[in-house]
């Protein structure tokens, strides 16, 4: 019998990879599958970030990188984020990683052990209390209310930091909700943590450039008070349709930048090279790409969230932010999961249940809106058969 540390009994995973499993099987039986599962967009990669990466194969770049990243990709991302924020960024504090998902396993890991505790919002990006659980610490739920616009609330952020805190998670625009913090909720929060000097904060804002109706995304970035112990997580996938690529980028206070280095040196040595360079094209060449996704996310976002809203016993809050609906459907009867699970089985109608977000999520299930318009609407028209002609199981 092999025993592996006990990080093994309780790491959790990501429901939506297991959705996506089940609804390609399906597909491929010859069901007519619509999958608002997961959350990748629906798009190309731009042409000129793919042909970039290309020429750099081309070119020869097929070598290890420094550990960090290529030296003009880290000024790209450093100029991009002072752009962004207004506080002067050195590329000496950018890490380019494996995809957006990697800085929080880096973040929590380098916090996490039993006795302490981090906070995380509920419901959130289910990795987040998955790591948590792997490194023995408490995870303590920070809660994300539809009341409060699927955004957290500083005052629940000040109460539940301890003397164990070591790490807050924000996460905004957010998973699964498309909820989005208010800057003043955002300044609130920075005052908060000013008188916390020890508790260290992972913002991951990888929905950063997808907002609607003009909401303001103040990054974290944005307060040079806190580069002290702020990690800010960003990276390509969601805004350059780069899912399949695994590149991110994160931000590190100077006493924390070697050690995740030291982390990348020991994990994956470097970021593959073309991708690298895709990057570089994708933060310094032209960003119509980008911005005609979010045109089109913002379309289905109002299409989607009127159709949700017209079906009996459900309504949907109009998310700020990402490519997410959280529709409220406790009026249905239904619990989340075995709607999400009779949905896909009976309809071919892959979603998530909100449990798998978090306790809190119980109530709601999430759509992806990055498919094509007419095929969320109709799998919001099968979701709206089904449950005029199925009761509550
Ligand atoms: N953070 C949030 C909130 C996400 O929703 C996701 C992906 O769904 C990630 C991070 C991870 O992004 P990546 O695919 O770049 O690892």
């Amino acid at each position: 019998m092999l025993t592996t540390i006990s990080g093994f009994d309780r790491i959790g995973e990501e429901n939506a990879f297991a959705v996506l499993a089940k609804a390609n099987a399906l597909a491929a039986g010859g069901m007519d599958v619509i999958n608002l599962g997961i959350g990748q967009p629906d798009f190309p990669t731009p042409p000129h970030i793919v042909e970039a990466a290309v020429k750099a194969l081309r070119d020869g770049h097929h070598g290890y990188t420094p550990a960090p990243g290529i030296p003009a990709l880290r000024e790209a991302v450093a100029a991009d984020m002072t752009m962004r924020t207004g506080v002067d960024t050195s590329p000496d504090n950018i890490l380019i990683v494996p995809g957006g998902k990697v800085t929080m396993y880096m973040a929590i890991g380098m916090f996490g052990e039993p006795g302490v505790e981090i906070l995380y919002p509920d419901p959130g990006f289910p990795i987040y209390r998955s790591m948590i659980e792997f490194t023995g610490a408490t995870p303590v739920p920070l809660p994300i209310r539809e009341e409060n616009g699927f955004a957290f609330s500083p005052a629940d952020v000040a109460e539940r930091i301890t003397e164990k805190t070591r790490l807050v998670i924000i996460n905004s625009p957010a998973n699964p909700t498309g909820g989005v913090s208010t800057p003043d909720d955002v300044r609130a929060l920075a005052r908060i943590l000013e008188v916390h000097p020890n508790v260290a904060v992972m913002s991951d804002e990888i929905y950063s450039r997808m907002t609607y109706d003009g909401q303001e995304h103040l990054s974290l970035g944005s307060f040079p008070e806190l580069r002290d112990r702020l990690i800010l997580l960003d990276g390509f996938s969601k805004t350059y349709a780069m899912t399949g690529w695994r590149l991110g980028w994160s931000l590190w206070p100077d006493a924390l930048f070697d050690k995740a280095r030291k982390l990348a040196v020991n994990a994956w040595s470097c970021v593959n090279a073309p991708a690298q360079y895709a990057g570089i094209a994708a933060l310094t060449g032209p960003q119509d790409a980008a911005d005609d996704m979010v045109s089109a996310f913002d379309d289905r976002r109002k299409a989607v969230t009127a159709a949700l809203g017209a079906l009996p016993g459900v309504t949907c809050a109009v998310p700020k932010g990402a490519f997410y609906a959280f529709p409220n459907i406790s009026a249905t009867g239904w619990k989340a999961k075995p709607l999400a699970d009779a949905l896909l089985a009976e309809t071919g109608v892959a979603l998530i249940g909100g449990p798998d977000f978090g306790t809190l999520g119980e109530g709601y299930v999430r759509l992806s809106y990055a498919a094509a318009k007419d095929r969320i609407l109709e799998g919001v028209g099968r979701m709206g058969d089904f449950l005029a002609s199925n009761p509550p199981r």
